[in-house]
This record gives C-alpha cells, sequence and structure tokens, in this order.
C-alpha cells in the first residue's frame, strides 16, 4: 500500500488567514515518502451565505449584494493577509476576480427571472469550494513546495440528482487516478463539487467535502484518511448538547457509521463507504491540536467496560402512524403502504410496528412526511373508505435519539438502564426501534425534550 495520506480541512479548518497559515503548517510537516492529497472545504459559513445570497436574488430581494460583498470580503481580506507580495496578491486576486464575476452574473440572472433550478442551486453552492481552493494552494506553494490546485468536478463524476448526487466509483476512481498520479506534487482539491458526464456541476451533500476525502482516499488506495475539524475528533455526543462528552479514541467503521447516519455531523454519512471495503482508516483530528490522536476509525475497535460507544440525533422529523382493523395482517395493504411512500420520492428513517398489528409508525424527515402521507391518503384512499386503515395521521416536531455501539449486542439490562434514565428524567417515548445488528436502539421522542434527554442517557450509560 502506498503511504501516501489524505488530508481533508473542513470549513472552520480554513475560516480565516490564521488558521490556513495552520493547516499549511500541518501539511507540510507530513513525513511520508509521497506528498498528501489535501482536500479543502469552502470557508466557513460561506456555503450557507450562497444559499442565502441564492433564496435573496430568487425572491426579487436585493439584499443577495450585500450577502456576495460579504463574501468578497472574507476572501479578500484573507488574501491580504496571507500575500502580503505583491505579485503572488494580484496573481491570486485575478483567479478570484472571474470567479467572482462568474458568480456575480449567475445570481443577477436568477434577480431578474426571479427563479432557481436545482441544477443552478448546485452550481452556486459549490463556489465556496471552489474559492479556497486556489487561496489555499497558493499560499502552501509559497516557499517552493510544488503544488496544484485541483477542481474535484474534473474528477469525482456523479449522476445529476442535483443537491445530492451519485457517485459513478469507477469513473470517478479511473479520473482521480490519472489525474493526481505525481507523488512529489501536493494537489489540494476542492471538496463537495463534482460533475456529470456532460460537465454539468453538482455537489454530494451538505458536509459532502469528507466524502471526496474518502472517494479519493479509495481511488488511490491511500494508507489512511485524515478528516481535520474543530473538535478532538468523534466524542460520544454532540458537544454543543453534552458538554461532558468525551472522545472515543477508536470506533470501528459501523459504529461511525451509524454515528453519522443518525446526525453526528462531525463526518458526512456516506464518507466511509468507499474505504470500509479497503479497510483504509481515517483519523478525525483537531486542527487546533495537531500533536493530539484523535479519533481512529477501523475495522475493529476496542471499547472496556462501556455499556454503549456514543449518543446521536437527528432534528426535525416527523411520524406517521397509519392504524387499522387488522391492517398490517394483510400483506397486501402494506406493500402498498411502503411502494406509495417509496413513489412519492420520500424516505423512511425509521419504521417501528406495534406487535397487535393494528398500527405502523414511521419516521421520516419533516418535509418527507408530509408529502408520503398525502401520496398515502390518496394511493389508499380504497382502503381508507373501507376503514381498513382508520386513520393516517402526521405528527410533527420530533427528534430521533440513538445510541450506537459494539458491546450493546446481547447485552441485558441495557434498555432497563436507558428507558428508567428516560422515565426519571420525565421524557415520553413516541416510537421505538431495535437496528437488526444489535449495533443501535433508536427512539422518538418530542423535539423540546431532546437535550435533556441526551443528557440524561449520557449521564446514566456513560459517565
Ligand atoms: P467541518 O467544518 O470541519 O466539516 P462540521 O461542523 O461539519 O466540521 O463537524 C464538526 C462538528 O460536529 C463539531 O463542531 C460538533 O459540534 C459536531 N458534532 C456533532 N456530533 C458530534 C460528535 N459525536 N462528536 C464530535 N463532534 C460532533
Ligand atoms: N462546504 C460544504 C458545506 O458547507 C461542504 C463541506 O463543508 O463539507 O456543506
Ligand atoms: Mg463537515
Amino acid at each position: 500500500m502506498s503511504p501516501m495520506q489524505i488530508m481533508k480541512f473542513g470549513g472552520s479548518s480554513v475560516a480565516n488567514a490564521e488558521r490556513i497559515k495552520i493547516v499549511s503548517d500541518i501539511v507540510k510537516s507530513q513525513k511520508t515518502k509521497d506528498q498528501p492529497i489535501v482536500v479543502v472545504s469552502a470557508m466557513k459559513g460561506v456555503t450557507n451565505a450562497l444559499i442565502q445570497a441564492t433564496l435573496f436574488a430568487e425572491s426579487g430581494d436585493q439584499s443577495y449584494i450585500t450577502i456576495l460583498e460579504d463574501i468578497k470580503g472574507t476572501h479578500y481580506g484573507a488574501v491580504d493577509v496571507l500575500f502580503p507580495q505583491e505579485e503572488a496578491h494580484s496573481e491570486i486576486c485575478s483567479s478570484l476576480n472571474l470567479l467572482f464575476e462568474e458568480l456575480e452574473g449567475v445570481l443577477r440572472g436568477i434577480f431578474l427571472i426571479g427563479e432557481c433550478s436545482l441544477r443552478t442551486n448546485d452550481l452556486i453552492s459549490g463556489f465556496g469550494e471552489r474559492l479556497s481552493c486556489p487561496i489555499i494552494a497558493a499560499y502552501i506553494s509559497l516557499d517552493n513546495a510544488r503544488v496544484e490546485a485541483v477542481d474535484a468536478r474534473t474528477i469525482i463524476r456523479t449522476d445529476n440528482n442535483f443537491g445530492k448526487a451519485e457517485v459513478d466509483f469507477e469513473t470517478t476512481s479511473r479520473l482521480v487516478r490519472k489525474r493526481l498520479k505525481k507523488k512529489d506534487i501536493i494537489y489540494v482539491v476542492t471538496g463537495f463539487i463534482s460533475s456529470t458526464a456532460d460537465g454539468i456541476s453538482t455537489t454530494l451533500g451538505r458536509n459532502g467535502s469528507d466524502y471526496t476525502a474518502s472517494l479519493l482516499g479509495a481511488s488511490l488506495n491511500a494508507a489512511s484518511v485524515e478528516i481535520w475539524t474543530d473538535v478532538d475528533g468523534v466524542l460520544t455526543a454532540d458537544p454543543r448538547i453534552v458538554p461532558e462528552a468525551w472522545l472515543i479514541k477508536e470506533i470501528s467503521f459501523q459504529e461511525a457509521m451509524e454515528m453519522s447516519f443518525f446526525g453526528a455531523e462531525v463526518i458526512h454519512p456516506y464518507t466511509l463507504l468507499p474505504v470500509i471495503e479497503k479497510e483504509i482508516p481515517v483519523y478525525i483530528k483537531n486542527t487546533l491540536k495537531p500533536s493530539a490522536p484523535g479519533t481512529r476509525i477501523a475495522k475493529k475497535a476496542y471499547h472496556k467496560n462501556q455499556p454503549i460507544t456514543g449518543i446521536a440525533s437527528i432534528d426535525n422529523v416527523s411520524m406517521i402512524t397509519i392504524e387499522g382493523g387488522d391492517m398490517i395482517g394483510m400483506p397486501g395493504i402494506v406493500n402498498r403502504i411502503f411502494s406509495s411512500i417509496s413513489n412519492s420520492g420520500a424516505n423512511i428513517i425509521m419504521i417501528s410496528q406495534a406487535s397487535s398489528e393494528h398500527s405502523i409508525c414511521l419516521i421520516l424527515r419533516y418535509e418527507d412526511a408530509h408529502k408520503a402521507a398525502k401520496s398515502l391518503t390518496e394511493d389508499l384512499s380504497d382502503a381508507i373508505s373501507s376503514r381498513i386503515i382508520r386513520s393516517v395521521r402526521v405528527t410533527d416536531e420530533l427528534e430521533i435519539i440513538a445510541i450506537i455501539g459494539d458491546n450493546m449486542r446481547g447485552q441485558v439490562g441495557l434498555c432497563g438502564k436507558l428507558f428508567s434514565s428516560l422515565g426519571e428524567a420525565n421524557i415520553n417515548i413516541l416510537a421505538i426501534a431495535q437496528g437488526s445488528t444489535e449495533l443501535n436502539i433508536s427512539f422518538v421522542i418530542a423535539s423540546k425534550n431532546k437535550s435533556k434527554a441526551i443528557l440524561a442517557i449520557h449521564k446514566s450509560l456513560l459517565e
């Protein structure tokens, strides 16, 4: 295996000139034989600002111009600090000027016609990485390091599912190997963005730069993929909710995948898919504490005397409750329920069925739940009028909480402890599901109880 490493730096790691200097030091301090491949996100807050600017422009609100000026200020401000030398400064400014001209043109077009397609949305939200990448690459190259900035749209190939495009692994792998083949060059690659076979810009979904890094890692058989961020690694819970959350030093691919699917945004949910098969370890590290070990995500992880590994949660979900007589005993109906939801394009996150077979609860994101409920009432109108289905109800403002861990398998008494800690905190549970792998238990509560519930579980199982 080559000793080469992929190093991905998130938005907070490249938030300003000072941080970019730290990133450059970390990259240059790599002692591997081959140069690392660096993946960068947009500067912190820029992707959100681009999306907000698009919304303003689309609704005919001139405020998009103010946001655009702010985005310019962030980038030119960093450039002024990073490149005091006149020549380097004017060179990087000319590349930025061109990008801003293009961005301004697209936003103005949206403002004039008052409409923005999903395709154009992707083009705009990807500007953040196209702006940060040349700045970071130019800074790393200042003391004569050999550096090349790479626009990932030339190497990450996807379909045209705008907003969250699906990757064509085979083509991507071929393009990556062909483009990033020089071992003595530090390639600095834009995260998040990709393109279709026709060259149309797409994105890998919010937070997608982690995924870019793992796609490069798998394509190049890297020794490891490092995700550099603003926390010490994967913690036992979101530190914004649980100040006592502590660092998980080792976590298995499966556990980390469950954590991210259930909302731990420290890694994008798809990140581990490309690297699992090749068993390429992923490290989560803190840019402000480069020498700290971080979290190692690999095939196996050992957690001694720890009932669970972590807690994660998904905000703003809704529950569809379908109630009927002996509805669930009739396989035809269940099939129709699931095809109707699937045809509506909605994605079910969690299913919980009462053993009485009289009702079924489905948990979906808010928009998906309402889309699915509409489709269900239309497609199953015959079953509803003949009372096989008595009601299709949607409850909003809910939260899914999941506890995750390899050690949970076959552990007696864990559920008792979990639910009594919630009972003591006076929290009502609306639905429960256990993953078939016994690697997680997830349950649904009212959104307002989220922090209280996570704090109570953390105290009972992890402190
Ligand atoms: P980046 O900009 O580097 O991509 P993100 O904001 O996407 O960073 O992810 C890091 C953030 O994820 C942390 O600041 C933290 O608030 C949040 N987070 C949520 N759950 C966890 C967890 N279990 N462990 C660590 N961080 C978590
Ligand atoms: N800049 C993109 C986002 O904010 C991708 C990323 O940072 O990973 O979602
Ligand atoms: Mg991220």
